[in-house]
């Protein structure tokens, strides 16, 4: 069998950059880690990526991204939430179909592989009552090179706009037929996502959370948000949020819960004690003035957490990266306290604690592992003084795009010196353009 050996200064391993560690990788995973003087003794047939010079670290996940907002950058910025979902989201909506879906896939997930993430899920909503959109998507996805979940959400909720609503028995066939036809793709897998308490009925919060278990994947729900969420809940069922979804019986290791910023301490501790997750958009709740998440308290109660940069109309930037440093300010300023949580917490959320509750073998350069990875060049001056001590910090708090030079997924080299390998930017461009022209009437 082929074998590839990329040899560079570090390897990002157990969260410390080791000095003289080559991956050995075939078809799409990495069968050894280790010294290169080792690795081509065994492997004396490998072909060579010399990356002499590069330090190699996990590609990034994110786990939270709406891709079509990336079409809408720009639009109702320095708004209030809910001016910003009418005059971004809802009023552009009717003009989306499978071509300016595609397009905005693309663009949204281009621009994430050249910084580096190899991973994303699309909580994707804009179904247009069939699965012609979702296919889209997928194919952007699968287009770029990109690994790929969608979080297929199932909404009802009649104030949305009719693209987004679906009745349960549509989305519950829908999402189970694509997961069914994608099961054997290697880079693809679906996800169910009821949209959030305040969209999605409790029927189909829990047909959501049933789906999920006959398919032995996670399930996506955006919770608490904004404060007027958890008060129509508690309007509604004379519950907060979390304790809503326990009653519905759907608070288990199996929740990947988004945003989770009005909790209580009882929510907190239930979370904990139910084992479920968070996908934590630490800018885009700023970006849209959502509140604060309890970080520290969740991470106390055994709450995993993995990253996301959320829509690119609410961010408006699509690196994991930069999530990991602003998940660490944000949470230090906000208690005026350093210590509140460390550059290895938010490393390891952004890339193999993501990947964990995700259910995906990547995240981490260890054998069978996918064979996700990126090469960040070390004479990179944000990455300057550079030391191997130092580098792990780096990566969170000053390494800037400038320093990524090498993206691979699944063994293939996708992204080089910030060119995309497999779709040209320039196409990107034109269909994005073409989208936006479309906009102009609306
Ligand atoms: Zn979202």
């Amino acid at each position: 069998m082929m074998t590839t050996l990329y040899k560079s200064d570090f390897a990002l391993t157990d969260g410390e950059f080791i000095k003289d560690r080559a991956l050995a990788v075939q078809n799409d995973r990495i069968v050894t880690v280790g010294p290169y003087s080792e690795l081509s003794a065994r492997y004396p047939d490998a072909h060579v990526v010399d990356w002499t010079g590069y330090a190699v670290i996990p590609g990034t996940i994110n786990a939270h991204n709406h891709s079509f907002q990336s079409l809408l950058r720009g639009i109702a910025t320095d708004e209030p939430f809910l001016v910003w979902r009418d005059q971004a989201l809802y009023k552009y909506t009717p003009a989306l179909d499978p071509d300016t879906l595609y397009a905005g896939a693309l663009l949204a997930f281009g621009e994430m592989l050249q910084y580096g993430v190899t991973t994303v899920t699309d909580f994707f909503y804009v179904h247009g009552n069939g699965t012609e959109n979702d296919e889209a998507i997928m194919k952007a996805a699968d287009d770029l090179g990109i690994r790929f979940i969608m979080a297929r959400t199932m909404y009802d909720w009649e104030g949305a706009p009719i693209a987004y609503r679906e009745t349960v028995t549509d989305a519950v066939s829908r999402t189970r037929s694509l997961a069914r036809r994608f099961s054997a793709h290697p880079r693809i897998t679906i996800h169910p996502a009821p949209h959030s308490p305040h969209a999605a009925s409790s029927e189909m919060i829990q047909a959501g959370h049933r789906l999920a278990k006959e398919l032995d994947t996670p399930f996506h729900i955006h919770v608490a948000e904004e404060m007027f969420e958890v008060n129509d809940i508690l309007r509604g069922y004379g519950v907060r949020p979390i304790h809503y979804l326990d009653q519905l019986g759907v608070l288990d290791e199996s929740m990947i819960a988004i945003h989770l910023v009005w909790l209580e301490q009882s929510e907190i501790d239930l979370l904990g004690a139910r084992k479920a997750s968070l996908a934590y958009c630490p800018s885009s709740n700023m970006f849209l003035a959502d509140g604060v998440t309890k970080i520290p308290e969740l991470m106390r109660a055994g709450v995993r957490i993995a990253l996301g940069t959320d829509g690119g109309c609410s961010n408006n930037r699509t690196s994991v990266f930069e999530e990991m440093r602003m998940t660490s300010l944000l949470q230090k300023v906000h208690r005026l306290d350093a210590t509140a949580i460390r550059a290895s917490d938010t490393l390891a959320m952004g890339t193999e604690v993501s990947a964990e509750i995700l259910r995906l073998q990547t995240g981490k350069l260890a054998p069978s592992y996918a064979a996700d990875f990126v090469a960040i060049d070390l004479s990179d001056l944000s990455l300057q003084p550079c030391s191997r001590d130092l580098l792990p910090s780096h990566v969170v708090y000053s390494m800037q795009p400038t320093a990524i030079k090498r993206v691979v997924v699944a063994g293939k080299e996708v992204m080089k010196d910030g060119v995309l390998l497999t779709v040209p930017q320039a196409r990107i461009r034109k269909l994005v353009a073409s989208a936006q022209d479309r906009f102009a009437h609306i």
